[in-house]
């Protein structure tokens, strides 16, 4: 992208008229803002249906090779930012840390849509995690389901501008600098549910109180069916034992209400089928008085 001198000139130290396009007077952070802005090269890496959308804002029609984003690297040791594409499942999460982890300083990361911004259709699904800024710092959201390539181009350009913004005189705005190395970001740990390490003392305070209250509290009690079921088993084999195999009828189980959980079941099912039909008929007379009316 060019240099644009009188652009950078915009400094409280005046240039003379003739010499703008020759000289220009800045900052450090300027400069160095200007080169970092031009030059994100994003990962290579897609999720699930927003990384559609991406694929086509760097193909032809919309390319955003025009505002710097040149390559997409497939390896995280040469790219500045990770566009979180698509829906993030609890499964997922864990190498996304891991890849953010081994990009170089400075590093961005852009959530692309409903599901990578806070879950989308997916939230509090029982595999979906409710956003990727709960695990990574995100600088820019760009809402949609799916977004546009427009809108994506507009949130990469909006991550231009936060560069715009950083100064290097500023530790909080370029941590990188700072002294030492930089604190990996903690990898979750996938397990039944997942768990963020560095919440990691307060899980374990909530079970050990969990635990001592089940202990004051005796073993949660199974449900009645299940108790109902394993005594009839119970009973059976006990009474089987030395007369031979299982004796199916004597496995039986009658439900307090006389019928059997299968019978039960298959009513269900059954009344389930007659609510919908009746559903699908009033949808259907709705439809046609409709259409008198008209
Ligand atoms: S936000 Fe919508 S389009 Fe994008 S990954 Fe989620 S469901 Fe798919």
């Amino acid at each position: 992208m060019d240099l644009n001198l009188q652009e950078l000139n915009a400094t409280e130290f005046p240039v003379p008229v003739e010499l703008e396009n020759n000289i220009a007077i800045t900052s450090l952070s300027q400069l160095y803002n200007w080169g970092r802005r031009n030059s994100m090269w994003p990962m290579l890496f897609g999720l699930a249906c927003c990384a559609i959308e991406m694929i086509a804002t760097a193909s032809s029609r919309f390319d955003f090779s025009r505002f710097g984003f040149e390559v997409m690297r497939a390896t995280p040791r040469q790219a500045d930012l990770m566009i979180v594409s698509g829906t993030v499942t609890k499964k997922m999460v864990v190498p996304i840390v891991r890849l953010y982890n081994q990009m170089p300083e400075p590093k961005y990361v852009l959530a692309m849509g409903a599901c990578a911004s806070g879950g989308g259709p997916f939230k509090e699904g029982y595999n979906v995690v409710s956003g990727m800024d709960k695990y990574l710092p995100v600088d820019v959201y760009v809402p949609g389901c799916p977004p546009t390539p427009q809108a994506l181009l507009f949130g990469m350009i909006a991550l231009q501008r936060k560069i715009d913004g950083q100064s290097i005189a500023n530790g909080d705005d370029v941590p990188w600098y700072g002294e030492g190395p930089a604190e990996p970001t903690p990898v979750p740990v996938l397990g039944p549910d997942i768990i963020d390490p560095r919440q990691m003392d307060m899980i374990r305070r909530q079970a050990e109180v969990a635990a001592s209250e089940m202990e004051l509290l005796g073993q949660r009690e199974l449900p009645a069916l299940t108790q109902l079921v394993a005594a009839k088993v119970e009973t059976a084999q006990a009474a089987t034992a030395e007369a031979g195999p299982l004796d199916e009828d004597a496995l039986s189980v009658v439900l307090p209400t006389g019928g059997t959980p299968w019978a039960e079941a298959e009513d269900i099912r059954e009344k389930r089928r007659l609510r919908a039909l009746a559903r699908k008929a009033l949808r259907a007379s709705r439809r046609a008085s409709q259409a008198e009316g008209e």
